[in-house]
């Protein structure tokens, strides 16, 4: 999976951040991506999820079907 953030449409709300710090790095200018690719299966979960929650619809991925996997499953411990 590779991850894209377009700065044009990021509001730099942080939620990316907070929610995987190890790939997204947030500043005033938006968004970048530390880690653009990603294997883990953990870490995917949580992309997944970011691209329903994410306020500015600013994410995307290549190289995996499109899926949706709400916060309360991708990480339990964040509810
Ligand atoms: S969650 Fe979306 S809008 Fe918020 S900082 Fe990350 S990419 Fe930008």
């Amino acid at each position: 999976m590779r991850v894209k953030v377009d700065t044009e449409r990021c509001i730099s709300c942080g939620l990316c951040e907070e929610m995987l710090p190890e790939v997204f790095k947030v500043e005033e200018k938006g968004a970048s991506v530390l880690l653009p690719l990603i294997e883990e299966e953990d870490r995917k979960a949580v992309v997944w999820g970011l691209l329903e929650d994410c306020p500015g619809e600013a994410l995307t991925v290549e190289g995996e079907e499109p899926r949706i996997i709400p916060f309360y499953v991708a990480r339990p411990e964040r509810r």
